[in-house]
């Protein structure tokens, strides 16, 4: 079997589980560890030793975080510390877990995980995978291969970083109903459609488990799908990218 480890670090939880990389199911228990509170690199690190030493494992292991990655280094921080901005934080994994780690931005690892073993699976074309969370992460496809870190979350409309409009955050912190964040959603959709001309949307992220409530009230040209894999995808997609590329 081909098992790699993936961990997921979000702004309230860091979550791990081994994956088989060739079927993408987790192979153990999913453990989740609070986020360290202002998210600050070294604890976070911590964490995330003490997560990686319960699985006693010593393959391949795969990290993913809110932040663009370019070789290694982390070159935002949207939701969490500022500390993280510019940052080698691949060798200050490696320091503090003494072991080889591959890192990505955590929806380009969603976005991995669902178009090779959920709603993206054997789908050819521009595949634009968003997450509603805290922030909007997006992950760009064509063909099943990815281009990284595409931080469409930040497009703006109207003169505003639309995640701050749009996120599931953005929907509970004005209070918005399903029908209200869905004219934003559609808003924020359609701008991307006119922008890409994608062939498939797919919409992960933790409130796509209650997708009916709202995708159907999107209108657009393209398709547009829940997420299979929901909260695992990232870990899943961590996963799946250290296998590939340790
Ligand atoms: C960050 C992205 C991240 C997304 C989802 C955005 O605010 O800029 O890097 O993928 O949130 O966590």
């Amino acid at each position: 079997m081909t098992v790699a480890l993936g961990i997921d670090i979000g702004g309230t939880g860091i979550k791990g589980a081994l994956v088989d990389s060739s079927t993408g199911e987790l192979q153990s228990e999913r453990l989740k560890l609070e986020t360290p509170r202002g998210g600050k690199p070294h604890e976070i690190a911590e964490v995330v030793e003490s997560l990686y030493k319960s699985f006693e494992f010593s393959g391949p292991l795969g990290i993913c975080l809110p932040a663009v990655v370019q070789k290694g280094i982390s070159l935002t921080a949207a939701n969490i510390s500022d500390e993280w901005i510019g940052l080698n934080a691949q060798e200050m994994f490696e320091q503090q877990l003494k072991t080889n780690v591959i890192l990505i931005n955590d929806a380009d690892a969603a976005g991995l995980a669902e178009v090779r073993f959920g709603a993206g699976k054997n789908k050819s074309g521009l595949i634009i995978m968003t997450t509603l969370g805290t922030g909007i992460g997006t992950a760009m496809f064509m063909d099943s291969v990815l281009v990284p870190n595409t931080e469409l979350g930040h497009i703006e409309i109207d003169g505003t970083d639309y995640e701050q409009m749009a996120s599931y955050r953005a929907k509970e912190r004005y209070q918005l109903s399903y029908d209200r964040w869905a004219v934003r959603l559609e808003r924020y959709y359609q701008e991307l459609e006119r922008l890409f001309t994608p062939d498939l949307f797919i919409v992960g992220g933790g409130v796509s488990k209650n997708h009916e409530f709202f995708l159907p009230l999107i209108k657009l040209r393209t398709d547009i799908v829940p997420a299979k894999l929901r909260n695992n995808a990232g870990l899943i997609g961590a996963a799946e990218q250290a296998f590939e590329k340790l």
